[in-house]
């Protein structure tokens, strides 16, 4: 099918924009770039504002508010609306948090492109799924102690992800809602993951706020729920958890000249 064009002739391109974990300064060269000359950028809900202050003055700044509860934009009409920005010869950044093929649906708004014969660049992200354990001074790999790591997520469109497959996991990144956190851990145990292996929830990884509890897997829902952790966060659970003891107190936080007051367990 031949995409129709705007008044310019030419129809634009969408570039599905991975924004990183929330820390401005993980945002790709790229990504700078082109937020530098969009004509339209369409960004979700956790994207950090001094993200969106790249943008080209000028530039329409569309919210998809998408993820979390709140109001959600229909897949459906997001696609529509690059389509629509496309179509009028924009050159248009889908800015979505992490990496847009990391649990983002940007594969899902990748094939509707696609199908609409609109043309599209992916530029990779900074997935939160890398950067919040990093951030909570977590190595996900590490020799002698955990040589994969899965990623998975607790939100599926249908039915419970396979809890025995994640149970045998190395290191264990659970991407979820908050809510899912308590279920998620009793499934795990319930599945022959040990009640006693380290875990971590990391809420707002790389954030100014960020903030990390740490307990035993079969605790951690319940110090979670105590400081009241909220959206976003990712449940880390392996052996790895336990070097963050040692890491922790000497690691610096990009922010490190201004440092903040902390809160309970959390830095
Ligand atoms: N594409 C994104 C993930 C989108 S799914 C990425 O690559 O990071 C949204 C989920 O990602 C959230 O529910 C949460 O589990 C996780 N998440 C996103 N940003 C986060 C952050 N800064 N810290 C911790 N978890 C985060």
């Amino acid at each position: 099918m031949i995409a129709r064009s705007g008044a310019t002739g030419r129809v634009g391109t969408v570039y599905l924009v991975g924004a990183g974990p929330g820390d401005p300064g993980l945002l790709t060269l790229r990504a700078a770039e082109l937020l530098g000359r969009a004509d339209a950028v369409v960004y979700d809900r956790l994207i950090h504002p001094d993200v969106l202050r790249r943008a080209r003055r000028g530039a329409r700044l569309i919210f998809a508010g998408k993820e979390g509860g709140g109001e959600q934009v229909p897949q459906s009409e997001i696609l529509e609306l690059l389509v629509a920005q496309a179509r009028l010869g924009r050159q248009v950044v889908r800015l979505k948090g992490g990496d847009p093929f990391v649990f983002g649906r940007g594969g899902e708004e990748a094939l509707g492109l696609a199908a609409a014969g609109i043309p599209f660049e992916v530029v990779p992200g900074v997935s939160s799924g890398f950067a919040a354990p990093s951030a909570a001074a977590i190595p996900v790999t590490h020799r002698g102690l955990s040589s994969s790591v899965t990623f998975a997520t607790a939100q599926l469109a249908t039915g419970e992800p396979d809890w025995a497959h994640l149970a045998r996991a190395g290191t264990l990144v659970l991407f979820m809602g908050v809510h899912r956190l308590e279920p998620s851990t009793r499934a795990l145990i319930g599945a022959g993951m040990n009640a006693a292996c380290p875990a971590a929830v990391v809420e707002a990884g790389t954030w100014e706020h960020q903030r990390v509890v740490e307990a035993t897997l079969g605790e951690i829902g319940a110090r979670a729920r105590e400081a009241a952790i909220g959206s976003p966060a990712l449940l880390v659970v392996g052996e790895v958890v336990a070097l963050r003891s040692a890491l922790a107190p000497l690691q610096q936080r990009p922010d490190a000249a201004a440092p903040r007051a902390s809160r309970g367990s959390a830095r």
